[in-house]
């Protein structure tokens, strides 16, 4: 390996995004350091504790643990020497209001057997879609999704295969090419929500989330998602790496058209040879770089996209255990398409809901005092561009309605027994996350959002600086957060050689 110690890196932000970059980074010996806003790192995987609980502010389905692996390769660690991952079985729970519900998991037999009870003629036509995500997956994910999409052309060179995918269509659309049964067609559609897309309109290459799952599992970290975080940490600080928290990021520093590092809130500089940002991508340029010409300008045009849904989350600690609930719920309203239309456009906050219910204790009963249950409730709705709502208003009143309903058909006894409750709004990620307009998931992954066309690993005005996290190439959730800073990393690190 070429000496590459002398180099210096600032990766702004220790999300999923960040660490991961960072962990990279610092294995390959350019002298890292992480900086974090706020008091724990974590980004959207934050952790509170409280009264005994454990509460997980986000990602709860871990989804191709190998990506997470990855991170360790040439430094003699595994991730188990830092986190015990736990299988989640079922996969999901899918439930509607008719009564009806779906045990989703990779038990082959046992999805024909429920698929055949929704619809016979659906077991063959769900064999189809399983293949094509299979395909997806391995061009979507294993080719392209670690890419960085610099130029149009290399764009270009994939979209052949992507044609041949009939990617232009979307997740919903090939779900239905294949699948009858209304409600399968949803089971099979819903996982776009995950990552911040609208089924209706994803391209159809996130359908390979399907394939990941089936092949990867989901799986739970032992102590939470929090715990895993925390073991990433750990890793990074073993290696040499300086994590450094409650340092809000005020600017990046430039001279001429190079970043020369950073200045946090209070005035302390950071000198770096390179500096990479996790923090969402319309913050970082609109107020990171700011006093830029670049700034300016990429912020102005950032700001014109489509931005994902945001999320309601209500976390509560419920006295007795909940043996009737599965680790992971999807709980389908009356509505589906207009219901997920009125959350991506607004106006206004839907009267009705689809929820997705967390319930750990059913994998990991550390998760809560003994006897005791934690959970979070939450429920996709429109950021705060698409719908000016007072959430300190509306927060309080949403809360009450989702737990209404929640014990009318979940959860007994629900108000009786709760302990604590906590809420998150899409004026919590404004606030907190620095998220443009409130959105769980920054941009739309739309087609015309995606690989080029999203913003780039490495900017390309300022060629030391570079983007990590959900606002770039592949996208969110924790696979796609974890890819980008693989992508990331492989541009950084061909600099740092280049700067000797
Ligand atoms: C409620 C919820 C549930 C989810 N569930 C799942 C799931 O089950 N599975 C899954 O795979 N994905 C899930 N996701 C998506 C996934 O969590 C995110 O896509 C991913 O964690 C985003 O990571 P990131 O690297 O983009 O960084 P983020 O998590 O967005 O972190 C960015 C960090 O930058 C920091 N920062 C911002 N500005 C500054 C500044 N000026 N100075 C210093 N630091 C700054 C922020 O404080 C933050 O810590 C969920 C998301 C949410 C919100």
């Amino acid at each position: 390996m070429r000496d590459l110690a002398a180099k210096r890196a600032v990766v702004i932000g220790a999300g999923f995004g960040g660490i991961a970059l960072a962990i990279r980074l610092q294995r390959a010996g350019v002298q890292t350091t992480l900086v974090e806003k706020r008091d724990k790192p974590g980004g959207r995987a934050y952790v509170w504790k409280e009264r005994g609980f454990t509460f997980d502010a986000g990602p709860t389905v871990i989804t191709d643990p190998d990506c997470l692996e990855q991170l360790f390769e040439g430094t003699g660690s595994v991730l188990k020497d830092y986190v015990d991952l736990l299988a989640v079985d079922p996969f999901y729970r899918l439930c509607w209001e008719d009564g009806r519900a779906f045990d989703y998991n990779n038990d082959q037999e046992a999805m024909e057997r429920q698929i055949a009870a929704f619809n016979p003629a659906d077991v063959a036509g769900y064999d189809r879609f399983h293949k094509y995500s299979e395909e997806l997956y391995q061009e979507g994910y294993l080719r392209l999704g670690t890419v960085p999409f610099q130029s149009f052309w290399s764009m270009m060179a994939a979209a052949p295969q992507l044609m041949r995918l009939e990617s232009w269509n979307s997740v919903h659309a090939m779900v239905a090419r294949h699948i009858q049964d209304p409600q399968l067609r949803q089971a099979f559609s819903f996982h776009t929500l995950l990552v911040g897309g609208d089924p209706f309109k994803t391209s159809s290459v996130y359908a390979l989330i399907h394939a990941l799952e089936r092949r990867g599992g989901v799986w739970f970290a032992r102590g939470g998602t929090g715990a895993l975080i925390d073991g990433l940490c750990r890793f990074f600080t073993d290696l040499g790496g300086d994590l450094r928290l409650n340092a809000s990021v005020e600017r990046i520093e430039t001279e001429g058209d190079r970043a020369t590092g950073v200045v946090l809130e209070g005035g302390e500089v950071i000198p770096a040879d390179m500096v990479a940002s996790n923090a969402d991508v319309v913050h970082t340029y609109d107020k990171l770089l700011g006093r830029t010409p670049r700034g300016k300008s990429k912020a102005r045009s950032l700001k014109s996209k489509r931005f994902s849904m945001s999320l309601f989350v209500l976390h509560f600690g419920v006295s007795t255990p909940q043996p009737q609930l599965a680790h992971h719920t999807i709980c389908f309203g009356a509505r589906y398409r207009e219901l997920i239309s009125e959350i991506f456009s607004g106006p206004e906050l839907p009267e009705d809901f689809s929820l997705y219910l967390h319930a750990p204790c059913a994998t990991d009963p550390s998760m809560a005092p003994p006897g005791q249950s934690s959970h979070y409730v939450l429920s996709p709705v429109p950021h705060l561009g698409a719908a000016d709502i007072d959430w300190s208003v509306k927060g309080p009143e949403y809360r009450e309605k989702i737990i209404d309903y929640l014990e009318e058909r979940y959860m007994p006894n629900l108000r009786r027994d709760l302990v604590t409750t906590r809420i998150w709004t899409p004026q919590d990620f404004k606030d907190d996350l620095n998220s443009h307009l409130g959105s769980a998931f920054s941009l739309e992954p739309i087609l015309t959002q995606s690989a080029w066309f999203r913003p780039h690993n490495r900017d390309d005005v300022i060629p030391n600086l570079y983007i990590v996290g959900a606002g770039t190439h592949p996208g969110a959730g924790i696979p796609g957060v974890v890819g980008s800073a693989k992508a990331t990393a492989g541009l950084m690190l061909e600099q740092a050689a280049d700067l000797r």
